[in-house]
């Protein structure tokens, strides 16, 4: 069970001398007892009160660390089941499949499709992240020919193989970039284990039932296993839904950390060849609990919804996102360049600036300080006005770094534009579009004229 803060403060060391950013010692034991923050900030508890506290503190999902460098990614360390209580933290993976037993000319067609879908929205990079290498005992193309193919790809691997020999050869070609190997079972699991543990990667744990999947995760931890994901994965959608669900529930609700694994959900299996219900299954499985969603294909037809839910759903719902106020040169933008202003909300931000980058038109986009707010709720709330703008100036000495004198501000705030000329003399003002779809031609007509 969790522990209370008054626990924790039992076993503190009582100096109330701040250092860890909570004014008392008694404020710091209730964040780390809901988990807003970790004892290591606080320099002097003693080992004894640490080795005590850390089981009990620890999230009640374990974070689990699987690729290398650029491609290292976090799953599961979640500590609520729905968003609006705190906010989800690590991320949904989507993973494309292979299998070996596709025929080439598939295999060769699939890996030359898989790069084609990474673009960029909001400041995030949006690709398949992971690729689904299945195993099958039938399949005639080389398994583990297949597995350096995929991982040329250089995308984190999760290796699908309940075969302990094939699955030891696909290790030794892969393992240093840390994949997945999706393999145990009641059946084998001890002979997975030393097979994951050599190889130093995460071991998936699938089962007929949830509960041969927890007696199986129980033997493994009993083996001093902890470095698993739990492949919840039934015969059917319905039972699919259902297992991925009971997990989380066990884990945060109940605090049974023999449930507190990330989890694998393989539409592949349970909806195979319906491409549109895999989509649909994606979306459900974004928002309930799917930290690796396994599909047959990741083309933009499904990456564009998938990947702009899983944004709005892992982001913080407390937190507005925002860009940085200052002033953002486009397009090899000097002094002598126009100035355009907008909001810090990052989807703002994100859009103005792909369209002023698309135009091709020198503009420094001047991006003042609006509570993380777009443009027009902004205004509402007083955070986007001629006095903010001036304010804005005036700190960041815009009128000692820009020489030109036209600025143009959105067109939603058009009514604006007589207040700002008012309160910075000599700036001529131009209101833009209502919509950023219209900026290029807009600029390129300015530019023209
Ligand atoms: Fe108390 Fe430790 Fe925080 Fe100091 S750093 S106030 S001793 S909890």
């Amino acid at each position: 069970m969790a522990l209370k803060g008054l626990d924790i403060f039992k076993l503190s060391p009582k100096k109330n001398c701040k250092e860890c950013g909570s004014p008392t010692c008694m404020a710091f034991c209730m964040k780390v007892a809901q988990g807003a923050a970790d004892i290591s900030a606080c320099p002097y508890f003693s080992e004894d009160a640490k080795a005590q506290l850390s089981e009990a503190t620890a999230p009640p999902m374990k974070s689990i660390k699987i690729g290398t460098g650029a491609e290292e990614m976090v799953l599961g360390g979640e500590t609520v089941m729905e968003r609006h209580e705190k906010t989800f933290v690590n991320k949904t993976r989507y993973a494309d499949s292979l299998c070996n037993c596709m025929d080439e000319a598939t295999i060769e067609a699939k890996l030359a499709e898989v790069p084609k879908v990474d673009y960029d929205r909001i400041g995030e990079r949006m690709y398949a992240e992971l690729i689904y290498v299945n195993y099958s005992a039938e399949g005639s193309y080389d398994y583990v020919e297949l597995v350096k193919k995929a991982a040329a790809l250089g995308r984190t691997l999760v290796l699908g193989c309940t075969d302990v020999e094939v699955a030891k050869a696909a290790l030794a070609v892969c393992k240093d970039s840390k994949p997945v190997l999706n393999g145990a079972t009641p059946a084998n699991y001890a002979e997975m284990n030393a097979v994951a543990t050599e190889a130093g990667v995460v071991l998936g744990v699938s089962g007929a039932d949830m509960n041969e999947i927890y007696d199986t995760v129980k033997a493994l931890e009993g083996l001093g296993n902890k470095n698993l994901v739990i492949d919840t994965t039934g015969a059917t959608v319905k039972e699919t839904f259902a297992n991925t669900v009971q997990l989380r529930k066990a884990a945060i609700k109940d605090g049974d950390r023999t449930c507190g694994y990330p989890s694998i959900v393989n539409l592949v299996k349970v909806a195979k060849d319906d491409l549109h219900l895999q989509a649909a299954l994606a979306a459900i499985f974004t928002i309930k609990y799917g930290s690796i969603v396994v599909m047959q294909e990741i083309t933009y037809a499904e990456a564009l919804p998938l990947y702009g839910l899983r944004q709005n759903i892992f982001t913080d719902p407390q937190k507005p996102m925002r860009v940085e106020p200052g002033i953002y040169a486009l397009n090899g933008a000097d002094e002598n360049s126009i100035c355009l202003t907008t909001v810090d909300f990052a989807l703002t931000y994100f859009l103005v600036s792909g369209e002023l980058e698309r135009s091709g038109v020198p503009v420094n986009l001047i991006i003042s300080d609006a509570g993380g707010l777009s443009v027009l709720t902004a205004w509402a709330a007083g955070k986007l006005s001629s006095s903010s703008i001036e304010k804005f100036w005036k700190e960041a000495d815009i009128e000692g770094k820009i020489k030109n004198r036209k600025l143009i501000i959105p067109g939603k705030v058009a009514v604006l534009k007589g207040e700002i000329e008012a309160k910075l003399p000599g700036w001529e003002v131009i209101i833009a579009p209502r919509e950023a779809v219209e900026l290029v031609k807009f600029l390129k007509d300015m530019q023209a004229n």
